[in-house]
């Protein structure tokens, strides 16, 4: 609509133009003024502006303008007087406070110190302008009358403060709408064929009717302005921007070079007042400069200030990050004597990794508000990266770390709720003191070091002793000895039998693995695959043992036929599970070896799928190519049951510590009891592990158990196939 009336108004001044001077064209005049006083109403009406106010003081201005037009024209044709001065400037003067009033409106909301500092400079310089070559000379034009000087100073100083406040908008570093940007257009004109009129009838006599174009297009463009839709808005949408930019500074630089630059003009030079004026501008206009250029500055400083604060601040937790506690442990190490806690937690990445990142986020987030609250305020809390945090205790007494290790270990223990997921958060921490120590890397790696002994331990706290490093180091060193093993082939893998009860025939083997060491001997899996599973290596030879093993069982049934164990069972440890690939490891080690997939499970552990998401998911994604899945260790997680309604499990393996005491009465007897029940009541297979007595036989047989394993059935050994002297290969039947 709005450009509709810009088109329509200014095809109309086109036509006005082309009317001759003299009374059809004044009237013309008056029309399109009045429609636009019409259409700034009609604005309103229609769009319903947040600053309606400002708006009908813009529709008052141009329609008390219009009012001096006509009275204008009334006394040139009617009375056929000399309009100036009259009864039309009274109404044209009158109108200039209400534009005033309106733009004020305009420019004032959130104004910054910054922009009114450029909008004084831009409006100083060009007011300078205006005086000396406008207001100065009507003021002093001896031919006039008093009056008319009054006049005839009053516009230009109407005009100058429309100037200023144009000003202010064009400086307020917004981006205007392009409402504003129309009424910046419009008021710009009236100033410029304003005083390009004042100047004209100063220096000539003649006055071109292309003037009052100017005017009429400024009508045109107000009403423009009320007319577009975003003149419904504030302005003041967004933040205003007033950095320092090339335009701006330009822009800032030509006006205030223009007041000194005045002086050359020769007809200035020479007069005495307007040498004054020019010097207290100039005076003027270089405070303001300074001004800008400090407050320049001062922003300036605050945001390099800020910069340093958020240099030195985990942005996720608004912890401090590891530099700043580096700093903070190096102070509290020249003061008193501090103790360090590093804290990592224990299956975040699985977290992550299954639920997502942005849960993870949370539950960091979360985790750090917790831990800033648990303790004292002189105490630093950083996050160190990932899901590792610290605190620094500046000057603990001997007693305070049991008890500030206590609350943590209290806070973390409390559920959190993230999205739909109740999480559990459990984390190790190692501590050390700072006593002789001068050197923040050398105490945090030492709270390190005990922190990753407590996660070897499974503890919740470690402290650091020298001793430490010693285990550290030989951890080290066997990561990469493993590695080499691998490489080496010194892996062997064992195969102990799980029987049936009562008749003790072989109904699988689970497979065991053996690091046949070159100068230690034969290494148990307990002394090594929780090194390879904490430095990744046991996704390698995981890969590599279920390969071997499959491989194994095919030679097996391809030799020995039905004497061959009909089942093979191979250990997946909880990272191995959580590889994207795993699925498919499995699916190439059944394709590669022809083993049946059905002849095939694997036994994961509660810990490894009790976090559910993509461990879960690949345990689904096995059983449907036909594998089986066993739950080890059943019994000794924390959520045994639960996990029996969310993953999907063939079989479950009753742990040896139920089995151990299960002739005598008590606990373990009557879990042991129970968990049969459990299997057989949802159709598990139920194997009881670790029997080593003939009587544990009779009565786990007796309390319904059908499948068993244990040094009493036989030890693991190297081929199960063998005919063997050895004792462990001659699978004792149970009665
Ligand atoms: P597990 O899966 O619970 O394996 C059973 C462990 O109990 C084996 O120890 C086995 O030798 C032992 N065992 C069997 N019967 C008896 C018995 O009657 N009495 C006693 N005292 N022990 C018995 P091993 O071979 O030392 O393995 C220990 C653990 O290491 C395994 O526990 C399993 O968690 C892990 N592991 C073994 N092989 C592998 C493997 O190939 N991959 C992975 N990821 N983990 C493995
Ligand atoms: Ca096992
Ligand atoms: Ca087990």
């Amino acid at each position: 609509m709005w450009l509709g009336w810009l088109a329509v108004g200014l095809l109309a001044i086109g036509g006005w133009c082309l009317l001759a001077d003299g009374l059809p064209q004044d009237i013309a005049y008056d029309v399109i003024g009045l429609a636009s006083v019409g259409a700034i109403v009609a604005g309103i009406r229609i769009h319903r502006p947040e600053r309606a106010a400002m708006w009908w003081w813009f529709a008052a201005g141009n329609f008390v303008w219009v009012l001096g037009d006509l009275t204008y024209e009334f006394y040139e044709h009617v009375l056929h007087q000399e309009p100036y001065p009259s009864l039309a400037d009274a109404f044209y003067l009158s109108a200039y406070p209400m534009m005033v009033v309106g733009l004020l409106m305009l420019v004032r909301q959130r104004r910054t110190g910054a922009g009114l500092v450029d909008a004084s400079i831009v409006a100083t310089s060009l007011g300078l302008m205006l005086w000396i070559f406008v207001i100065q000379p009507i003021a002093a034009d001896s031919d006039a009358s008093t009056l008319e000087r009054l006049i005839g100073v009053a516009y230009p100083a109407g005009d100058t403060m429309m100037l200023f406040l144009l000003a202010g908008l064009a400086t307020n570093g917004r981006k205007g709408s392009p409402s504003s940007h129309l009424l910046g257009l419009a008021t710009l004109l009236l100033l410029a064929s304003d005083v390009t009129f004042a100047v004209l009838s100063l220096y000539s006599d003649q006055q071109p009717s292309v003037l009052d174009a100017g005017f009429l297009i400024s009508y045109v463009c107000w009403a423009a302005a009320a007319l577009h839709p975003s003149m419904r808005g504030s302005v003041a949408g967004e933040e205003p921007d007033v950095r320092m930019t090339r335009r701006r500074l330009v822009l800032l630089a030509i006006t205030a070079v223009l007041a000194p630059g005045l002086l050359f003009v020769p007809s200035v030079g020479a007069e005495q007042l307007a040498r004054w004026a020019v010097g207290a501008c100039g005076i003027v206009l270089f405070l303001l400069v300074v001004g800008r250029m400090s407050g320049f500055v001062a922003t300036v400083q605050r945001q390099s200030g800020q910069l340093a604060d958020l240099a030195m601040r985990d942005d996720l937790t608004g912890l401090a990050n590891r530099r700043r506690f580096e700093q903070a442990v190096r102070e509290a190490l020249a003061g008193g004597r501090p103790t360090v806690l590093l804290l990592d937690l224990n299956g975040f990445k699985e977290i992550n990794d299954d639920l997502g990142h942005a849960v993870g986020d949370r539950l960091l987030a979360v985790l750090a508000g917790r831990l800033r609250n648990a303790v004292h305020p002189d105490s630093v809390v950083a996050r160190m990266g990932g899901d590792e945090f610290a605190v620094l205790l500046p000057d603990a007494r001997p007693g305070d770390l049991p008890v500030v290790v206590d609350r943590l270990a209290g806070t973390l223990h409390e559920a959190i709720r993230v999205g739909e997921h109740d999480l559990l958060a459990s984390a190790s921490i190692g501590s050390a003191d700072g006593a002789g120590l001068d050197d923040p890397v050398e105490m945090l790696r030492r709270a390190d070091v005990a922190m990753y002994a407590a996660k070897h331990e499974g503890a919740w706290h470690r402290a650091y002793e020298p001793g430490l490093d010693e285990r550290a180091g030989a951890e080290a060193r066997l990561g990469a000895e493993l590695r080499a093993a691998l490489d080496a082939e010194q892996f062997r893998l064992v195969f102990q039998p799980i029987v049936t009860l009562p008749e003790g025939r072989l109904a699988a083997v689970e497979t065991l693995v053996r690091w046949e060491h070159p100068e230690r001997g034969l290494v148990g899996p307990d002394d090594f695959v929780p090194v390879a599973e904490r430095n990744g290596l046991i996704v390698e030879l995981g890969a590599w043992i279920l390969r071997t093993a499959c491989l194994r069982a095919a030679g097996w049934r391809r030799e020995h036929g039905p004497a061959a164990p009909p089942k093979i069972s191979v250990n997946v440890s909880a990272r191995q599970l959580a590889q994207p690939g795993f699925p498919d490891t499995v699916r190439e080690a059944l394709a590669t070896s022809g083993l049946p997939a059905s002849a095939l499970a694997i036994e994961v552990t509660e810990t490894a799928v009790f976090t559910g998401g993509r461990a879960v998911e690949a345990l689904h994604q096995i059983r449907a190519q036909g594998v089986q899945v066993a739950l080890d260790d059943f019994g000794t997680g924390h959520s045994s049951l639960g996990l029996l309604q969310s993953v999907p499990v063939d079989i479950l393996k009753v742990d040896k510590s139920f089995i151990d005491n299960v002739t005598k009465a008590g606990r373990h007897a009557v879990i042991a009891s129970s968990l049969i029940d459990i299997g057989n009541g949802l159709g598990l297979a139920t194997v009881a592990e670790g029997v080593e007595t003939a009587e544990q036989a009779a009565e786990l047989h007796r309390l319904g158990y059908r499948l068993a394993q244990g040094y009493h059935f036989g030890r693991p050994v190297l081929d199960p196939m063998a005919p063997s002297r050895d004792a462990a290969l001659t699978f004792a039947a149970v009665q």
